[in-house]
């Protein structure tokens, strides 16, 4: 049985969370599905920093709280499920991998997907100390070393917090070259257990977990030992579902125009999937804002 709804929304991050609780609140039945359920990135961070709408100190898991409650309590359902196609005809078709559901319009609100190094291993040590996240498993590497691939901020803030607690801290910035005025890249720098180093992953060593990460640092090439690898690189949306119905940026990210409309009619993205995003909660919420009234302002009357 197919059940149809005005609006869906697929992803419950921060956007898409924002994004349902305007359309709910709008007076549309709206139905926001995730593969994970609600939260998306939230989940699995510890205090959220530069974000000026919330206290200081308010938790991913605590403003995942505060979204679900607004968009749940605004009217909007919400659904777990993994959405596998996205077709196109007088409403859209909504398919997971279980469940069909029909809506007259889409807000994609996907997100990006973990970092990757693209090296062989990779998988082999998923869980085994390669790790996305410093909240859930920086504790599991108390005293321990551990290294840190990425460059952008929230890798580097990732560092920081890892370094708190963990023994040497390794950053590996690839070929990215760090604003030194940047407060955070200072204070980072400014650890004493911290070591940021230009460079590239080329493999990872162990048997009974991660013991180290081989580096190439301008053709030298050496073993660091380290028990945990935190890597932050190459995040990437998964839009497969959504085929050729959106135009992607280089970084296969949906480009929109300025009212998050998609290309096709009534479909939009909006948070981190979108080109261009600068990644942020601030910005995944005032995409799904604007995604939120577009979609209000499309279906009215
Ligand atoms: C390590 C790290 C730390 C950060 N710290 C901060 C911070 O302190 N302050 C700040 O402002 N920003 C921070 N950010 C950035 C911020 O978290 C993100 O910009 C924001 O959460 C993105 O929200 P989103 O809704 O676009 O995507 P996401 O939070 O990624 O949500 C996308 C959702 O879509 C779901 N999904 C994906 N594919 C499918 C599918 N096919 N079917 C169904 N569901 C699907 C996923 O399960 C996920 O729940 C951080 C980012 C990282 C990586």
């Amino acid at each position: 049985m197919t059940t149809s709804f005005d609006a869906i929304v697929i992803g419950a991050g921060v956007a898409g969370l924002t994004a349902a609780a305007i359309v709910a609140r709008g007076g549309l039945r709206c139905l926001c599905i995730d593969r994970m359920g609600p939260g998306g990135l939230l989940i699995n961070l510890g205090a959220l920093v530069d974000c000026p709408d919330l206290p200081a100190g308010t938790s991913g898991p605590d403003h995942v709280a505060s979204l679900t409650d607004d968009a749940m309590g605004a009217g909007a359902e919400l659904a777990i499920g993994e959405v596998q196609s996205l077709r196109p005809g007088d409403v859209w078709t909504v398919q997971t991998e279980s469940e069909s559901f029909t809506a007259r319009a889409v807000i994609v609100a996907t997100g990006l997907g973990n970092g990757r190094l693209g090296i062989d291993d990779e998988a082999r040590f998923e869980g085994q100390g390669l790790s996305h996240c410093a909240a859930c498993d920086g504790p599991l590497y108390a005293g321990a070393d551990v290294m840190v691939a990425g460059a952008d901020r929230w890798a580097l803030q990732e560092a920081i917090e890892l370094a708190e607690t963990a023994g040497r801290t390794t950053v590996v910035t690839g070929t990215a070259t760090l604003d030194t005025a940047d407060p955070r890249i200072r204070h980072l720098t400014s650890l004493p257990n911290v070591a940021v180093l230009p460079g590239r992953i080329l493999g990872l060593q162990g048997e009974d977990g991660l013991q180290s990460v081989v580096l190439d640092q301008g053709g030298r090439q050496a073993a660091v030992p380290v028990r945990g690898l935190f890597v932050y690189t190459d995040r990437r949306p998964a839009t497969d579902f959504a085929g050729d119905l959106v135009t992607r940026d280089e970084g296969l990210r949906i480009r929109v125009d300025e009212n998050q409309r998609a290309g096709a009619s009534l479909l939009y993205a909006a948070g981190d999937v979108r080109a261009g995003a600068v990644q942020s909660v601030a910005e995944a919420a005032a995409d799904g804002r604007r995604a939120g009234q577009a979609v209000l302002g499309a279906l009215a009357g």
